[in-house]
């Protein structure tokens, strides 16, 4: 996984917070960080300290003192939620939208902080970790979804287009796995490593989705109860999101996990309710659509008179939401080169800018404008144009200040502007310069020389856009490479038959290990009387077991060890940091867990069994091959007094 990480991650696509949120976040990654460094930092950003601010004031009980600066609201707030709020809202601004047509942004976003707040409000209540921790986990836990959508947006358009609501977050990341031959599940725990967030954090959102039943049995304590938190938040997040007339019938499958998390249904009410409230006060704070939800006792009284009509009603919708998807024409995109530009004008001088439009209509350009700053900035940012012309003396906001403002934001950095300057202004244009300005025309401007700086703009701007077209073909072809790479490697260190690691990846893996750590050990498994079944069931039914016996070993493996077919009916499991006593436990459940499985293939209906052997590094072996050899002569031994046994190497 860490390979194929860093594949995508020299993509450039993959979702990081921007700037202020990502330095926010190392800053309290470590030990001895202070609220005064937190406020330095927030300070760079102007509109998070407005939030920041804004936010510490709502907090505030009545007839507190206002607070207007961020040291205080740092101190009020405390510094786990103001890293929260960083973290949430860096991420956020940057990927509110994006490149995959059918991938839904803002819905993503919704249920992400449905699913932070459920979290955050649920630990609090019940003393399970720290709230903030938690939110962290749920705002981050479906993170890999967005990072698939950025790196592959055209693949990713395709694997949902395979899915309907219904599909569950398991069955999503099984197509994924077709498409990328990985998940987001792997891929989001890849990334939260990567950002130094800690390591539970990764192990709860890599395993929340799958069936309990199915948890490792060797997770800690933290990721156990994140795991369990996200659970029980995604389910409310669901409903939370979903259409208001479906709670009633949503709610039946959210109430079971009140038991999980030791909640009276009285008391769990109240807690839907406090995360629907605060669910929406965050969106307030982080701009993101949140619904309105009527009280929960009346969500679960509507619950209790819903009757099967109803839940087959919600099937329906289910089924025509996805065919209104399919029907949706989605317009062509029309080629870039001939597509008129977008171009503001901002003037405070009605006459100047009415004589400005009036020229810049012959250019066939598309025209927007505004009469002072403040206006204009708020024009460019719902329009995002191609170039602005603007004044430099206005009231409100004067021309400078825009370009500054401007070229603070993601969007502005592309923008071509061209600034009008007055006699007044003549020695200041060094300055203009520097703020972001990239052109300058006197006034009284002569309208040939005006239109001439307008058509070497449009020139600019169509190169850059050339370029950054250039740029994503490139690098759709490098995540497409990226792909092709994986599967390429995946298939010549797979085993055909059973889909574990084959013989080669195997030696390569115990040789790597061997390298890296002293305490290892292995087991080397043989079926018995393997050839009976082929001989009495046909090759189809050997290879059934095969099969089989593959998937038993896995499920009963951690992550870090490594089941391979070593050929024939014999496969090898690699167990890094083990000690001889958990090898020989891990040998045990092996050997049990095969055993009681039954295989079903056509006349065949039966268990196998296995003849195992352990061995565990000693001192004074030479190489890896003496660890194989050692682990192979005790599954000998294993045949030899009697099979579907373990034994330990000498
Ligand atoms: P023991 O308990 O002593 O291990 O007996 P066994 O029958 O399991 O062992 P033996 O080595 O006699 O037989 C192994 C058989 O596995 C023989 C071979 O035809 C069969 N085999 C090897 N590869 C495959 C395969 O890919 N598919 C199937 N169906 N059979 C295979
Ligand atoms: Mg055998
Ligand atoms: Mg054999």
């Amino acid at each position: 996984m860490k390979k194929t990480f860093d594949e995508l991650k020299l993509t450039g696509n993959l979702p990081s917070p921007a700037g202020v949120g990502m330095k926010i976040l190392t800053l309290t990654q470590k030990e001895d960080f202070s609220a005064d460094d937190i406020a330095k930092t927030i300070q760079t950003d102007p509109a998070l300290t407005g939030r920041i601010i804004k936010m510490a004031n709502s907090a505030a009980a009545a007839g507190v003192k206002v607070i207007t600066n961020v040291n205080d609201a740092v101190v009020r707030l405390g510094a786990r939620t103001v890293r929260n709020v960083a973290l949430g809202f860096s991420l956020i601004s940057a990927y509110r939208q994006g490149g995959c047509k059918t991938f839904d942004y803002q819905g993503y976003w919704s249920e992400s902080l449905a699913r932070a707040v459920a979290c955050q409000t649920i630990s609090a209540r019940k003393r399970m970790g720290a709230p903030s921790d938690a939110y962290i986990c749920g705002l981050l836990s479906g993170i890999g979804r967005l990072a698939l959508a950025c790196v592959h947006p055209q693949a990713y358009a395709d694997v949902l287009a395979r899915t309907t609501p219904t599909t569950s977050d398991l069955e999503l990341a099984g197509i994924e796995h077709q498409a990328f031959e990985m998940d987001h599940r792997e891929l989001g725990a890849a990334m939260l490593r990567d950002w130094h967030l800690p390591d539970p954090y990764a192990h709860a959102i890599e395993t929340f989705a799958g069936n309990p039943a199915d948890d490792p049995a060797n997770s800690d304590r933290v990721s156990s109860m994140l795991r369990l938190l996200l659970r029980v938040s995604s389910a409310i997040a669901r409903l939370l999101i979903g259409d208001a007339s479906n709670r009633p019938a949503l709610w039946p499958q959210v109430e079971v996990w009140a038991k999980e998390v030791q909640m009276s249904t009285q008391e769990f009410v109240a807690t839907c309710d406090q995360i629907a409230r605060e669910w929406q006060d965050w969106g307030k704070t982080l701009a993101i659509r949140t619904s309105k939800v009527d009280p929960f006792t009346d969500i679960a009284a509507r619950a209790a008179e819903v009757s099967q009509q109803a839940v087959e009603q919600v099937a329906c919708t289910a089924d025509s939401a996805a065919s209104d998807d399919d029907s949706d024409s989605t317009p062509a995109t029309v080629d870039p080169a001939i597509e008129p530009l977008t171009i503001l004008a901002i003037d405070d001088d009605p006459v100047c800018l009415k004589l400005l439009l009036t020229h810049l209509k012959r250019t066939g350009h598309t025209l927007i404008s505004a009469q002072n700053g403040k206006a204009g900035l708020q024009a460019a940012l719902e329009h995002g144009p191609h170039v602005i012309i603007t004044d430099w003396m206005m009231p409100e906001m004067d021309g400078l200040e825009l370009v500054k403002q401007i070229r603070r934001i993601e969007l502005g950095k592309d923008i071509h502007i061209l600034m009008l300057t007055g006699r007044e202004e003549e020695d200041r244009v060094v300055e203009a310069f520097e703020a972001g300005v990239d052109d300058v025309v006197t006034k009284p401007f002569n309208p040939r020389i005006l239109l001439s700086r307008v058509s070497s703009g449009e020139r600019i701007v169509r190169l850059r856009e050339q370029v950054s077209t250039d740029r994503r073909k490139m690098e759709d072809q490098v995540a497409e490479l990226a792909i092709l790479n994986r599967r390429l490697n995946n298939s010549s260190n797979t085993d055909v038959l059973t889909q574990v690691a084959n013989r080669r990846y195997g030696v390569a893996e115990l040789e790597d290990q061997w390298n890296k750590t002293q305490s290892l050990a292995v087991i080397m498994l043989d079926l018995d009387h393997f050839k009976l079944v082929n001989d009495t069931h046909g090759h189809d039914a050997g290879d059934q077991v095969l099969r089989e016996a593959a998937k038993v070993l896995s499920a009963n493996v951690r992550k870090s060890d490594t089941v391979c077919r070593m050929g024939g009916e014999e496969f090898m499991v690699i167990l890094p940091d083990a000690t001889p006593d958990e090898a020989r436990t891990v040998a045990e459940r092996l050997r049990t867990a095969l055993a009681a499985h039954v295989i079903r293939h056509g006349s065949f209906e039966g268990h196998i069994t296995a003849s195992l052997g352990v061995a565990v590094r000693q001192q004074g072996m030479e190489h890896s091959a003496a660890l194989y050899k050692a682990a192979d002569e005790a599954v000998y031994a294993s045949k030899q007094t009697g099979r579907n046994r373990v034994s330990f190497a000498a």
